[in-house]
């Protein structure tokens, strides 16, 4: 009778998937956990197919309850104690530090982690651990638009502007970006832009299914995205559309940014990327000669070792048509983990403290340790990037002990292998998760933690976009969320500073840190949130607004103005040549989601895409003697990958593509190239050399 009376309960949430955070509700009708599209301004009542099912995994008999240990490094992982797995994880970091200094010990986070998580795990870092090694896998996904984005506006927020604004754009230029398959129900906003007669251009080497919808397609050769982007420049130059007076007035450094496009000839950049003269035209015309256009790029542009200048040129372009801080217009990213966005604010990035501050400002220092309690001289100073950190595991100058929180490096680091041979060197590899993952099968004490519909929190979106995640129920006896792990980590050893297990309480400290900073959620309360459609930082008052748009009147840079910044194409880290004379670039597909460790365990999404498979034109397949579904394997430098080819006249025939989701035989990513970007250090999954090979028998 008391269940009954309490029964259906449902929390209003959003998927625990991709950055577009489609809002959903969650039932539990007391046989089952159901989910329902809601409302919202981002999927407007859509969710794809890995929302609907992700309820699935929350009794999921694969679900990690009780912790698990290795006792030697042969041996299995078997359950233990919550009491013998914490005990176990303070004896091997207080044996490490003793041994080898606070540095030996790393953290590596996650972008699908609540801020609360995010910031406490910097916190935990930097405070408990006094280590300067915490990077996340984040650094993956969009840090070269992040850091273009710095360097250019002074502040990096994915979308400067809320998502509805696609929908008003007269031309949308979508460069290296697949939302028809990464997060559906973006395409609502395009087909509002369709309705009202704007014209969408898909850049990306393959006629992906976004591609498809496009007015037009422009298929570049990979890694050749900032010659063409120079070239849309060159064009707009030349035929005067140029935006003089916004240039003038809100911008700095123009005039080297004119004299270095002038050498990228449309003619020569036909030669270099293979998109045709005519196509560039049309493409600089529509974008320069209507009242509202808006340039994206995402992954497919920026994972590459030029990815930070690549986004740059995309930068350029848009400043010289003074689209930024327009109305209906502008330049942005698509980021891509749900909490890919907020991930990067609060401190789980090498270079950064909350809100969004650089870890090696004196200032931010202070603030920070103010918050924390503690002397900023004992705050370490920043740490290297994800790959790195993860390279140099092991090594004389690298840590000896991991912890890893919402990731799996063992299918989503770039040179997998390697990554995986540096994580079975190290003294001591602790995972939380909720699952056994292809990370945690490789340690040496696996943390079971809460799911997305057991705790509340925050995130924040692609806009920009504060949202709260609302529990539904309890975590299952045996599980404990990544805050409570924390807290009894901090105690164990001794940390000095709060470490609250309660995400409200965090969210508060957190809104004390970030005052101030460029991200400045001090403003934003969860009742805030509540109230309306979310809350946009910079929110710096509670009783003030929040910012959908920003740049209207100035960039948040010392003078206000936006920075130009010439920038050159130069090959990718690693050409073809007669022994790997073919491209490799990776991607998703609809009905997974990243390393795939939790949708590969949903039922109808293994239906939908059971394995993994390689790309390629039928010219090529003809020529390799490949039929459709012939095992093929894709052999790079650093090792290859095993799948079924599948043979599809809209790729390039220079160019094969694999999806990154699947581990063993079929992971990419033992095939991609670990070269990074020198600014944001974001490797080159998306090019490098490859030769495909049909095996014997
Ligand atoms: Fe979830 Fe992204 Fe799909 Fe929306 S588009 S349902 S947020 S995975």
């Amino acid at each position: 009778g008391a269940r009954l009376a309490t029964l259906p309960r449902e929390a209003a949430t959003h998927c625990p998937y991709c950055a577009l955070q489609c809002g959903m509700v969650l039932r539990d009708t007391a046989t089952a956990i159901e989910v329902a599209p809601r409302q919202f301004p981002t999927n407007r009542g859509g969710l794809c197919q890995k929302g609907w099912t992700a309820a699935e995994l929350l009794d999921h008999p694969d679900r990690l309850t009780t912790p698990l240990l290795r006792d030697r490094s042969d041996a299995e992982l078997r359950p233990a104690s919550w009491d013998e797995a914490l005990d176990r994880v303070a004896t091997g970091l207080h044996a490490v530090r003793d041994r080898y200094g606070p540095d030996a010990v790393a953290v590596f986070g996650g972008g699908g982690l609540t801020n609360e998580k995010a910031y406490a795990l910097g916190k935990f870092a930097r405070v408990a651990l006094r280590t300067r090694h915490i990077d996340y896998n984040g650094r993956w996904c969009m840090s070269s638009a992040a850091a273009a984005g710095l360097r250019a506006f002074g502040v990096d927020r994915g979308l400067p502007f809320p998502l509805a604004d696609l929908g008003r754009a007269d031309t949308l230029l979508l460069v290296g970006a697949n939302p028809a398959e990464t997060m559906p129900p973006l395409l609502r906003h395009l087909a509002d832009q369709r309705a009202r007669g704007g014209r969408l251009i898909v850049v990306d080497p393959r006629l992906t299914a976004t591609a498809r919808q496009a007015d037009r397609h422009l298929q570049p050769l990979p890694g050749t995205d900032l010659a063409v982007a120079n070239a849309l420049l060159h064009i707009a130059l030349t035929e005067g559309w140029l935006d003089r007076a916004y240039v003038t007035d809100r911008t700095t450094g123009f005039d080297e940014v004119r004299r270095t496009v002038a050498e990228y000839w449309p003619a020569e950049v036909e030669r270099l990327s293979g998109v045709p003269v005519a196509d560039l035209e049309a493409t600089a015309r529509d974008l320069a000669t209507v009242d509202r256009a808006v340039i994206l790029t995402a992954r497919g542009a920026e994972q590459h070792t030029k990815g930070v200048d690549t986004v740059t040129a995309f930068i350029n372009l848009a400043l010289a048509l003074g689209l930024p801080g327009r109305p209906g217009s502008g330049y942005g990213c698509l980021t891509g983990q749900g909490n890919g966005q907020g991930g990067r604010e609060h401190g789980q990035k090498a270079d950064q403290l909350p809100g969004y501050r650089r870890i090696d400002d004196p200032t931010a220092r202070a603030h920070v340790a103010g918050v924390w309690g503690v002397d900023p001289a004992d705050l370490p100073g920043p740490g290297v990037p994800a790959y790195a950190l993860l390279d140099a595991l092991g090594t004389a100058d690298g840590a000896r002990a991991l912890l890893v929180f919402g990731s799996n490096p063992v299918v989503s680091a770039p040179r997998a292998a390697r990554v995986e041979s540096r994580l079975r060197d190290l003294d001591l590899l602790v995972v939380a998760d909720f699952l056994r993952s292809e990370t945690a099968e490789l340690a040496d004490v696996v943390l079971p933690v809460a799911q997305w519909a057991e705790e509340d929190g925050t995130m924040t979106n692609l806009e920009g976009r504060v949202l709260r995640r609302r529990a539904l129920r309890e975590p299952p006896p045996g599980v404990r969320t990544d805050l409570d792990v924390l807290a009894a980590l901090a105690e164990r050893l001794a940390a000095p500073g709060d470490f609250p297990t309660d995400p409200g309480a965090v969210f508060a400290e957190l809104r004390r840190a970030s005052a101030g900073g460029p991200a400045d959620y001090a403003g934003i309360s969860w009742e805030r949130i509540d109230a309306d459609t979310g809350v946009f930082w910079p929110c710096p008052d509670p009783a003030g607004p929040d910012t959908p748009r920003l740049f209207a009147d100035r960039f948040p840079t010392e003078d206000g103005r936006a920075r130009f910044r010439a920038v050159r194409h130069r090959p990718a880290a690693e050409p073809v040549c007669a022994e790997y004379p073919l491209h490799f670039t990776t991607g998703r597909v609809l009905a997974q989601y990243q390393s795939g460790a939790q949708t590969r365990r949903v039922d109808a999404l293994r239906r939908a895409a059971p394995e993994g498979f390689v790309e390629l034109h039928p010219d090529l397949a003809g020529r390799l003697g490949v039929a459709e579904g012939d095992q093929v394997r894709v052999v790079s430098r650093r090792g290859e990958l095993r799948a079924p080819a599948r043979l599809s006249p809209t790729i390039r025939p220079d160019t094969v593509f694999a999806p990154f989701h699947w581990p063993g035989a079929a992971r990419a990513n033992s095939v991609t190239n670990d070269a990074v970007d020198p600014v944001s250090g974001m490797p080159e999954f998306k090019i490098c050399a490859v030769r495909v090979e049909k095996p014997c028998g």
